[in-house]
C-alpha cells in the first residue's frame, strides 16, 4: 500500500530515493523516512510526518552522500502517523535499517517477546518487530538473518533492508506485497511500484512470494532465475504534464484507455473480438456455464456492469463479489466455472486471496488487469490486459473505462462462442468502435460540467440513481464523489428510492439521475419525478436529442447514443468530471484524498 524504494549503484542514492518516493506518493502518504549508507559517516536517515511532495525544496538542499539507500512512504496500518512511526525502523544498535510495505499480523507476541529478551523498541508500529528480529538473527550474513525472521512472521510484507556494518547490499523479500527488482545500467533498483524506477530502467524481475533477492553494487542474485520483462509505459505517461491533476489528465485520457483496450482487438468482419488470452483457453471456455467475477472498489462496479453484459449477450449466469467477501464466503462451484479477476493494479490483497482459493479448487483462473507482469497476472491461468497506462491518481478513473471496454469483449467472445448471431457480433463491435470518438465529444463538456459544479458544491448529500446497465454507473458516481470532495454520497437503483431513501429527499438533497433512453427509460423518469414531487433538485445524464428530461430537471448533461450495453462506458465520463470539479472547487486533495491509498495491498 505504502511505496517503497531502494538504490544501490554508481549515482549518489538520494536524488534517486527522492525523486522515486515522488513518483510513488499516490500510493500512501502519510510520511515518509530516508535511510543512506556512507562509507565514511554515520548513515544518514531522516523521517517525518508529511507529504514528500510538500517537504521535497527542502530536502533537496540536502548534500547527502552515498551510493545506497531506501526510501519509503507509509500509509499507516499499525501506530499513528508520527514521526517515530514514519520507516525506516531501526534495531537497537542503529545498525539495521529496515523499511516494510504491508502488515505483520503477529507483532505484538514478536515485540513481546523480543522486550523479554531485552531490545528497545522506538516507534509503535508491526514493522520495528522486524528490525529487531534481524538483528537477533544476524550473524554474518544478512540475507539469512532476513530469512530466519521471515519464517517467525504472519502477515503481508515488501521489505527493504541495509545494514551498517554490511554497506554494499540491500536485501529485499516479499509475501503479498509487490515488490520489483530493477536492472540499470551499473545501479539496481527495487520498488513497490515501476513508477518509481522507469526513469533509471525498464527492465525489471517481479519478485515472487518467498523470495528473497540481494542486490549489491554490481550483481543481484534471487533464489531462482527469472526472466527479465519490460515495462510498457513511458516516463512521460507517468507525468502529469500540464494539467493541475493527474486525476484530470487521466480523465482526459479516457477515450483513449477505450482505444486502447479494443486496438486489435475488434474483428468487425467476423463479429467477434481476438483476445489472446481467451483463445489460449478457448475449448474449456465453451464448457463454462458460470462466472464469478471478484474485485473492489471501482473495479467491482466494472464488474457489476460486466454481469449485466454477459448474462444479456452470452447467456451465462455470472456474479459479482467483493473481494473481501468472496475470500471468506463459501462460493458454489464446479469444473465447469471460471472467474474472473478485475484488478488495475493486479496487486489487490483481498482480490488477490480469492484468487488463490480459486486456484486450489482448481476453477479455471481468468484476470482483467492493467499492470503487466502484476502478482495478479501471473498467478491467474490467463487473461486480458486493459492496456490503460499509469494511473496515479488515488480515484481510478480511465482504468474504469478500460476495464468496462474489456469485459464488453468478454461478453462478445463468449456471447459468439455461444448463441449470438453474427448480426448483433458485428453490432457490438461497430458500436464498440465508435465509443472512443464519442468519449471525445463528452470531454468538450468540461467547462459545462465545471458550471454544475459550482452550483452543487453548496449541498452536502447527494443521491445518485441509475437502473439496469446505468446502476453500477450511479455506485461509481456517487463513490468518485465521496472519495475525493468528502461529500456524503450515496448511489441506488433508481427501483429503489420508494423503499427507503426517499425519506432523505428535500430541496437541500440533491439527485444526480442517469436515464439515458433505453429499455428503462420511463422507468428512470418515474423516479426521477417521485424525487422531483418531493422538492429534490435533480441532474440528469440524458441522451442527446431527449428534449422531454429538459422539462423535468434541473439541470441535464447530454451524452451521445450508444448501444443500451456500452452506455455506461459514456455516462460514467461526465460523473468523473463532476466529482474532480466538485472536490477541486472544495480545496481538496484531489489525487492523493485523505485516508485512502492506491492499490490496496493489505486486506
Ligand atoms: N504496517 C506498517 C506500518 O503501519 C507499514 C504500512 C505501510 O504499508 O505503509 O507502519
Amino acid at each position: 500500500m505504502c511505496g517503497i524504494i531502494g538504490y544501490i549503484g554508481k549515482k549518489p542514492a538520494f536524488p534517486a530515493l527522492l525523486s522515486g518516493l515522488k513518483r510513488m506518493e499516490y500510493r500512501g502518504y502519510d510520511s515518509y523516512g530516508f535511510c543512506v549508507l556512507n562509507n565514511e559517516k554515520e548513515p544518514f536517515f531522516h523521517k517525518k510526518v508529511g507529504k514528500i511532495s510538500e517537504a521535497e525544496p527542502e530536502l533537496l538542499n540536502l548534500e547527502v552522500k552515498g551510493n545506497i539507500g531506501q526510501a519509503h512512504t507509509r500509509w499507516a496500518t499499525t501506530g499513528a502517523v508520527t514521526d517515530q512511526n514514519a520507516h525506516p525502523h531501526w534495531d537497537c544498535k542503529k545498525n539495521i535499517f529496515l523499511i516494510h510495505n504491508g502488515i505483520i499480523e503477529n507483532h505484538k507476541d514478536l515485540r513481546e517477546k523480543l522486550i523479554k529478551e531485552g531490545h528497545e523498541f522506538s516507534s509503535e508500529t508491526d514493522t520495528e518487530v522486524l528490525s529487531h528480529l534481524v538483528e537477533k538473527y544476524l550473524d554474518g550474513n544478512l540475507e539469512e538473518a532476513l530469512q530466519k525472521t521471515l519464517r517467525e512472521v504472519r502477515g503481508t510484507y515488501g521489505i527493504v533492508l541495509l545494514a551498517k556494518d554490511d554497506p554494499q547490499k540491500i536485501v529485499t523479500a516479499r509475501l503479498s506485497s509487490p515488490v520489483i527488482l530493477g536492472i540499470g545500467q551499473d545501479e539496481f533498483l527495487v520498488a513497490s511500484d515501476p513508477s518509481a524506477i522507469i526513469t533509471h530502467t525498464r527492465q525489471v524481475i517481479n519478485l515472487d512470494d518467498n523470495e528473497i533477492a540481494v542486490l549489491k553494487p554490481d550483481n543481484f542474485f534471487i533464489l531462482k532465475e527469472k526472466p527479465t520483462v519490460s515495462i510498457e509505459w513511458t516516463p512521460e505517461e507517468a507525468d502529469k504534464k500540464d494539467y493541475p491533476h493527474f486525476m484530470l489528465k487521466e480523465i482526459m485520457e479516457e477515450p483513449e484507455t477505450i482505444e486502447n483496450a479494443i486496438r486489435g482487438r475488434l474483428m468487425p468482419e467476423e463479429g467477434t473480438v481476438k483476445l489472446g488470452g481467451l483463445d489460449k483457453v478457448a475449448e474449456r471456455l465453451k464448457d463454462i456455464n458460470k462466472l464469478i467475477l471478484v474485485a473492489c472498489g471501482t473495479a467491482n462496479y466494472a464488474s457489476r456492469v460486466g454481469k449485466y453484459m454477459l448474462e444479456e449477450y452470452a447467456g451465462i449466469p455470472t456474479s459479482v463479489d467483493i473481494g473481501s467477501e468472496f475470500r471468506y464466503r463459501k462460493p458454489i462451484i464446479d469444473e465447469n466455472t471460471a472467474a474472473i479477476f478485475v484488478s488495475q493494479s493486479g496487486e489487490t490483497a483481498d482480490t488477490l486471496a480469492g484468487l488463490k482459493e480459486m486456484k486450489k479448487k482448481n476453477v479455471l483462473t481468468i484476470g482483467i488487469t492493467n499492470v503487466v507482469g502484476s502478482t495478479q497476472s501471473r498467478e491467474t491461468e490467463t487473461g486480458v490486459y486493459t492496456r490503460s497506462g499509469p494511473e496515479i491518481a488515488v480515484a481510478s478513473t480511465k482504468a474504469f473505462l478500460g476495464q468496462l471496454s474489456t469485459l464488453a469483449m468478454f461478453a462478445v467472445y463468449f456471447g459468439r462462442q455461444r448463441n449470438m448471431s453474427l448480426v448483433m457480433g458485428k453490432r457490438v463491435v461497430s458500436e464498440l468502435s465508435k465509443l472512443p470518438e464519442l468519449a471525445k465529444s463528452i470531454l468538450n463538456l468540461a467547462p459545462d460540467i465545471k458550471k454544475l459544479a459550482e452550483k452543487y458544491k453548496e449541498f452536502e448529500n447527494f443521491w445518485f440513481i441509475g437502473r439496469k446497465y446505468n446502476f453500477p454507473i450511479a455506485l461509481e458516481g456517487a463513490l468518485k464523489l465521496k472519495e475525493i470532495s468528502y461529500l456524503h454520497a450515496e448511489g441506488v437503483a433508481g427501483g429503489e428510492l420508494k423503499h427507503g431513501p426517499l425519506a432523505l429527499i428535500q430541496d437541500n438533497f440533491p439527485t444526480i439521475a442517469i436515464c439515458t433512453s433505453d429499455s428503462v427509460y420511463e422507468k428512470m423518469v418515474s423516479n426521477i419525478e417521485e424525487v422531483k414531487a418531493r422538492g429534490g433538485p435533480v441532474m440528469a445524464i440524458a441522451t442527446e436529442g431527449d428534449e422531454r428530461i429538459k422539462e423535468l430537471v434541473d439541470d441535464v448533461i447530454y451524452i451521445p447514443k450508444t448501444l443500451e450495453m456500452l452506455t455506461p462506458i459514456l455516462s460514467v465520463i461526465p460523473l468523473h468530471l463532476f466529482a474532480y470539479y466538485m472536490a477541486d472547487l472544495l480545496g481538496r486533495n484531489v489525487d492523493k484524498p485523505r485516508n485512502l491509498a492506491k492499490s490496496v495491498t493489505v486486506e
